[in-house]
C-alpha cells in the first residue's frame, strides 16, 4: 500500500498545459526515458507548445510491453492523463510490471491541439480514432452520414423546434441504432462534419507508428489501453477490445480484463464499430506481437448532450461569424461532457483504470 494518498480531484489538471508539465515532471521524478514529438507551426490556447510526450519505464526493447495512452480525443485527456500522473505515483504498480518484465510505455496527449483548444478532432478536424486505416485502399463509404450531416448541422445554432423535429423523424423513421452507426462509426468525405477521419495519416498517427517502431518492435505480447471518455453509464469504465477480429488476440484480452470486455464488431459495445482506432496501428507495426487492445470508455453525462456538444463544435467552424458568447459557452460545455467536475467520478475513473492496468499486468507477466 502506498502511504500518501492524493485526493481525486487534485490529480485532475485544468488545462491542456498543466497536464503536460506535471506529466514530465512526474516521469522524470520516476526516472523514466521521455521523448516529446513537438507539433510544429501550432499553438496551444494559452500559446503554448504542443507536443505528444511519452514516458518509457524499463527496459528498451522489452518483449512485453504495456502501453497506456491518453488525448486521442482532445478534452478525453483530463481522464486519461489524470490516470497516467496516478500511475506514475504507484509505487505498487510499478513494482509489480518491473518485476514482472513489462515495460511500460505512456502516451501523453495523443492529440495535443485537441487536448488545448477543447476539441474532440485534432488540428485538422481529423478524428484520430477514425484515422488509422489503410489510405492505400478505397475510403470507407459512409451514404447514411451525408445524408443526415445537412440535420445534424441546420442553418442556425441552436436548432429551432423545426430542424429537431426533422431529426427526430429520421431517427424515428430509421433507429437509434441506425443514426448512432451512420453518424459515429467514421466518414471520409464532410472535412468540417463530425467523426471525420481525413484523407491520409494524421501527425499523431505518423508520430504513434515512429514510437511503436521505436518502443514496441522488438513485443511478443503488447497490452494497450487507450482511456476515452463520453461514451456510456456515469461513470462506468466500458472496456471495448479495439483489436483484430482474431480469436487468439481477442481469447488474450478477454482473459485478462474479463467477460465484461465488449467488442463492437459483436455488437455488444456501448460503441459502434468504428473505422481506423488509434490502437490498431500496433497490428501493423507489432508484427511479430501477440495483441490486447482496448478502448478504456468512462461515461460521463447523456449521449446527446456529447453529441450536441461536438456538433456545435462542427457548426461553429463553419460560422466565423458566430458570437464569441456561443463559442465560449460551447467551449464549456465540451469540457464539462468530457470530464465530470466531482470526486466521486474522478475516483471511479483513477479506480477502474488502475483495475484494468494490474490486470493488464498480471496477463502480461503470466504470458
Ligand atoms: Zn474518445
Amino acid at each position: 500500500m502506498t502511504s500518501t494518498r492524493t485526493p481525486a480531484s487534485a490529480i485532475f489538471s485544468r488545462d491542456y498545459e498543466q497536464a503536460r508539465t506535471r506529466f514530465l515532471e512526474a516521469a522524470a521524478a520516476r526516472g523514466a526515458a521521455v521523448e516529446s514529438a513537438v507539433l510544429e507551426g501550432l499553438r496551444g490556447a494559452r500559446g503554448e507548445e504542443l507536443a505528444m510526450d511519452t514516458a518509457l519505464l524499463g527496459p528498451r526493447g522489452a518483449r512485453k510491453v504495456l502501453v497506456v495512452s491518453s488525448g486521442t480525443h482532445g478534452p478525453e485527456g483530463f481522464a486519461g492523463s489524470a490516470a497516467q500522473l496516478a500511475l506514475l505515483q504507484d509505487q505498487e504498480l510499478l513494482q509489480r510490471a518491473g518485476s514482472a518484465g513489462v515495460a511500460l510505455l505512456l502516451v501523453h496527449a495523443v492529440n495535443p491541439y485537441g487536448f488545448s483548444h477543447l476539441q474532440r478532432t485534432n488540428e485538422d478536424n481529423v478524428d484520430l480514432n477514425r484515422n488509422h486505416i489503410d489510405f492505400s485502399r478505397p475510403l470507407p463509404a459512409n451514404p447514411v452520414y451525408a445524408e443526415l450531416e445537412p440535420l445534424l448541422m441546420p442553418q442556425q445554432w441552436p436548432p429551432s423546434p423545426r430542424d429537431r423535429k426533422a431529426l427526430q423523424d429520421w431517427i424515428d423513421r430509421h433507429g437509434l441504432p441506425a443514426y448512432r452507426k451512420a453518424v459515429t462509426a467514421g466518414q471520409y468525405a464532410s472535412p468540417d462534419g463530425v467523426f471525420y477521419g481525413g484523407t491520409g495519416p494524421s501527425w499523431s498517427n505518423r508520430s504513434l507508428r515512429e514510437l511503436l517502431r521505436r518502443h514496441a518492435s522488438e513485443a511478443t505480447h503488447l497490452g494497450w489501453v487507450d482511456i476515452h471518455t463520453g461514451l456510456g453509464p456515469y461513470g462506468h469504465g466500458e472496456k471495448i477490445y479495439a483489436g483484430r477480429v482474431l480469436e487468439q488476440d481477442h481469447a488474450m484480452a478477454r482473459a485478462w480484463w474479463g467477460a465484461d470486455l465488449f467488442a463492437p464488431f459483436a455488437g455488444d459495445s456501448v460503441s459502434a464499430d468504428v473505422s481506423g482506432p488509434v490502437v490498431s496501428a500496433a497490428c501493423d507495426e507489432c508484427p511479430g506481437a501477440r495483441l490486447a487492445l482496448m478502448g478504456l470508455e468512462f461515461g460521463t453525462v447523456e449521449q446527446e448532450e456529447v453529441l450536441g456538444c461536438l456538433r456545435a463544435q462542427a457548426w461553429l467552424r463553419r460560422h466565423p461569424e458566430a458570437p464569441q458568447a456561443l463559442r465560449e459557452q460551447v467551449a464549456r460545455r465540451t469540457r464539462e461532457a468530457f470530464c465530470c467536475d466531482s470526486d466521486e467520478w474522478r475516483g471511479m475513473v483513477l479506480g477502474q483504470t488502475r483495475v484494468a492496468l494490474l490486470q493488464a499486468v498480471q496477463g502480461l507477466r503470466a504470458a
